[in-house]
């Protein structure tokens, strides 16, 4: 992903949470529908027929009662088993089309794109609707694309792509060095990827109203007004890469490892092999960037064009009782969850590991996480693993909702819909004839 004039694209599934509800629900394909936050309290997802109607993310519950009656709009409870499943096919599905993946947050991530800056923009777009159409009809979930050559540039192109809702060109964009001026023109500072609120108004008070306007400013004024996170977003717009462009103190990356087999897989004992060495990869580059990870993810799926042979995904996820960067810690989960996933009887090719709820540790705290391993928290954990089985959708849901840890027993959620991909008895039935 850090090559030098290789393109990016950021994949941002569009309305994701309540599109992982229609997904379910046929009879509200063109009806608006919201999601709400933890304990019902305000909208966190707006169909796009919802956004019509008026009802956006951000508005409380209790003052849009009567809009939601008017317009009809469905409405649902966050259900983040549900949307952690869907948010694993997604990704799965992009595996199949680049070489490399980074998970940005739920619903959205970076792409290594296989051409070069300067190829033939034919040629990229035609990648870029190829990606678009095959997130959609492997998930069911409609994803808006945007390329650039810098991670900055791709987050403000998938805004652009947003606003494209009709044609070749629908849900994707491409900024190239062509159309970067007025492209950039075109997004508002405040919708600049690393930069935040309170700087938006800061620029803003100084008549810097677009990206546009903020990439031409002097980069050593950035760097001493915004620190360097100013700096390198603004050498980002301007179409250089920054190893590190957004803080990585946010908590919102995630580390993959994961690889296609050379061969089928069958048994238990070679996919322990395998997330064995992938915990260890994901482990080494947590260690390099002085992070620890909240939690874990481990993947694992046959081949879905594969003829004649049924088709097997599964995931599940850990959260660590306190974030750990011990390699032998992640190995341990990660096996353990490999376990549970494990289903004999199939051709597996592919399995990854996926740490997530990643933040960076000063030494003093990463000492104090070694204090508390040595103590009883590596018993805790190993208890916890064992315990997975029969709280693994409640783990799921714990390991998305960042920092609800605690709560997440006494959450209000009156209105969920059932955990269609993960629960056995919340399966839909279809019946025919
Ligand atoms: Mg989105």
């Amino acid at each position: 992903m850090e090559k030098r004039d290789t393109l990016i694209a950021l994949v941002d599934c569009n309305s994701f949470y309540a599109s992982c509800e229609k997904l379910f629900r046929p009879d509200l394909k063109n009806r608006p529908v919201i999601v709400l936050s933890n304990n019902d309290s305000c909208i966190v997802a707006a169909s796009s027929e919802a956004k019509k109607a008026g009802l956006k993310r951000g508005l409380p519950l209790f003052q849009q009662k009567q809009l939601i009656e008017s317009c009809g709009a469905a409405v649902f409870s966050s259900n983040y088993t549900l949307y952690a499943d869907i948010s694993r096919r997604v990704i799965m599905a992009l595996g199949e089309l680049a070489p490399s993946i980074e998970t940005y947050s739920i619903d959205e991530a970076f792409i290594e794109v296989p051409f070069r800056l300067g190829a033939d923009p034919h040629k990229i777009a035609s990648y870029g609707r190829e990606v678009r159409e095959k997130v959609t009809r492997y998930t069911g979930i409609p994803v808006s694309v945007g390329i650039s050559s810098t991670k900055t540039l791709a987050k403000a192109a998938s805004r652009l792509a947003k606003k494209n809702n009709k044609g070749e060109m629908e849900h994707l964009y491409i900024i190239d060095n062509e159309n970067r001026i007025p492209s950039l023109k075109a997004v508002a500072v405040e919708d600049v990827w690393g930069i935040g609120m309170r700087y938006s108004l800061f620029l803003r008070e100084r008549g810097i109203h677009t990206a546009y306007a903020f990439s031409l400013l002097d980069p050593w004024w950035v760097k001493k007004k915004m620190t360097l996170t100013g700096y390198r977003t603004l050498l980002e717009l301007n179409g250089e890469k920054q190893v590190n462009p957004e803080d990585p103190s946010s908590g919102k990356k995630a580390i993959i490892s994961s690889r296609q087999f050379g061969r089928p897989v069958t048994s238990l004992e070679e996919l322990l092999e395998a997330v064995s060495d992938y915990a260890t990869g994901a482990s080494e580059k947590l260690y390099r960037q002085s992070s620890s990870a909240g939690a874990v993810t481990v993947v694992l799926e046959t081949d879905r064009h594969r003829e004649g042979e049924k088709y097997y995904s599964a995931g599940r996820s850990f959260l660590f009782p306190s974030p750990v960067s011990y390699t032998p810690d992640i190995i341990k989960a990660s096996c353990a969850l490999m376990k549970e996933i494990y289903s004999s009887g199939y051709n597996y090719k592919r399995a990854g590991v996926i740490l997530t709820d990643i933040a960076s540790t000063d030494k003093m705290q990463k000492e104090l996480f070694e204090e508390i391993n040595e103590s009883g928290e590596r018993k805790k954990l190993q208890q916890a693993v064992s315990e997975i089985n029969f709280r693994y959708g409640r783990n799921t849901l714990s390991s998305l909702s960042r920092g609800t840890g605690t709560l997440k027993w006494q959450m209000r959620r009156q209105r969920l819909s059932p955990r269609y991909t993960t629960d056995i008895n919340d399966f839909p039935v279809v019946s025919a004839g």
